[in-house]
């Protein structure tokens, strides 16, 4: 074997999956029917609520869900605007134009790569229904400045923080300081479900709207049977899935040191090059879900030929997110200069739980060797 091919190849994220995770599922597949059909996803939900801090939780079988079924029970429908940054992935949008609304993307701060509330602020007209707080990557949106925005123009912050679990904002869970928040485990997750979501809130009358929505439109204590008050969704998590989501919020506090600890190691390994990864502001915690580098305009770099050379040494590079308004069925948005700016000198690093330091180490050297031009 030569040694290109005796390397093992670098995911750039990889579930953790243990015993605990396959006893949980396989007792939900052998006994979660029937009478017991529930109690798994009561149980993710109850220890959901308790890891946040928050009063109210349903369990979905996507984030994309939560937020369409969120958004919806905040009354957004035909006609009307929802703000968020430009560059996101387009789970954060679809919602949106799902209910009829537009997505009006603004730009998003250098440092954070989340939404400038100056920008917010700017594009807030008497059509616009919600603030779109998405924390990228495990980077946390201003949310004093947006809630106090949202506030002023009574208009409500929604957090899309399905990559931030693990990130705190002043001793707050992300998630859980807008209306509501919607969280995803995917497998490509800090933590998972297969596929899968979450929508919290601590609101008592959104919870109840949302909780009927997300019942086919049948109200909580409606008698009748099969009787549905309107139109609903159905996202729901499915009994098994709820099992593997027990057991990794068993494991939530190790999933997310672990995620901080391959951060750290990347940032000190990666300190002395021109490049600028996640911050983490004073007061806060970042669950850096995905390592990113976003490297200095002032120097020379071919991010096509970084990704080539992660692929040839058997890595998985991920590209920043494009900005939204470059994408086909969006309009440009030529004023977002920062989010045109640098998602091309952006890449995301591999990160899971079982990543090695050698593995890192390997990760860590093609980056230098490429920055460094001698590759
Ligand atoms: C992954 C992700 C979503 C979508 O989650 P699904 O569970 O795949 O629907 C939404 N928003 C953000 C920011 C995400 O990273």
């Amino acid at each position: 074997m030569n040694d290109q091919a005796s390397k093992s190849r670098i995911y750039y994220t990889k579930p953790s999956i243990t015993d605990l995770e396959v006893g949980y599922a396989t007792d939900a597949a052998r006994h979660g029917w029937g009478e017991h059909c529930y109690d798994y996803i009561l149980r993710f939900e109850s220890l959901f609520r308790e890891h946040l801090g928050i009063k109210h939780a349903i369990a979905t079988s996507s984030a994309t869900g939560a937020l369409h079924l969120g958004m919806a029970a905040l009354g957004i429908g035909a006609g009307d605007e929802v703000i968020l940054g430009d560059i996101n992935w387009i789970a954060s949008a679809a919602p949106i134009t799902y209910l009829g609304a537009t997505p009006v993307l603004v730009d998003v701060l250098a440092d954070s790569w989340c939404l400038d509330p100056t920008a917010v602020e700017a594009a807030i007209t008497p059509r616009t229904k919600a603030i779109l707080a998405v924390h990228l990557y495990g980077n946390l949106c201003d949310l004093d400045a947006l809630l106090e925005i949202g506030k002023r123009h009574g208009i409500p912050v929604i957090e899309d923080a399905a990559e931030a679990i693990g990130s705190i904002w002043h001793g707050r869970r992300a998630g859980t300081l807008g209306a509501f928040g919607a969280f995803s485990f995917h497998g490509t997750k800090t933590m998972t479900t297969g596929e899968g979501g979450i929508f919290v809130t601590g609101d008592e009358t959104l919870y109840a709207r949302a909780l009927t929505l997300s019942n086919h439109g049948r109200a909580r204590g409606e008698t009748r049977q099969f009787w549905p008050e309107t139109i609903g969704f159905k996202y729901k998590m499915s009994n098994l899935q709820a099992a593997i989501g027990c057991a990794q919020l068993e494991r939530i506090e190790a999933l997310i040191e672990r995620k901080r600890q391959v951060f750290e190691y990347y940032r000190n390994a990666l300190g002395d090059l021109p490049l600028r990864m996640n911050p983490e502001p004073e007061d806060t915690a970042n669950g850096y879900w995905m390592p990113t580098v976003v490297v200095d305009r002032t120097v020379p770099f071919d991010r096509e030929k970084l990704l080539a050379e992660f692929k040839a040494e058997q890595i998985d590079g991920r590209v920043f997110f494009w900005p939204l308004s470059t994408l086909p069925m969006f309009a440009r948005c030529p004023q977002n200069v920062v989010s045109l700016d640098i998602y091309a000198r952006s890449v995301n690093l591999p990160s899971y739980h079982d990543l090695t330091r050698a593995e890192q180490d390997r990760v860590i050297a093609c980056l230098r060797r490429v920055l460094s031009g001698t590759s």
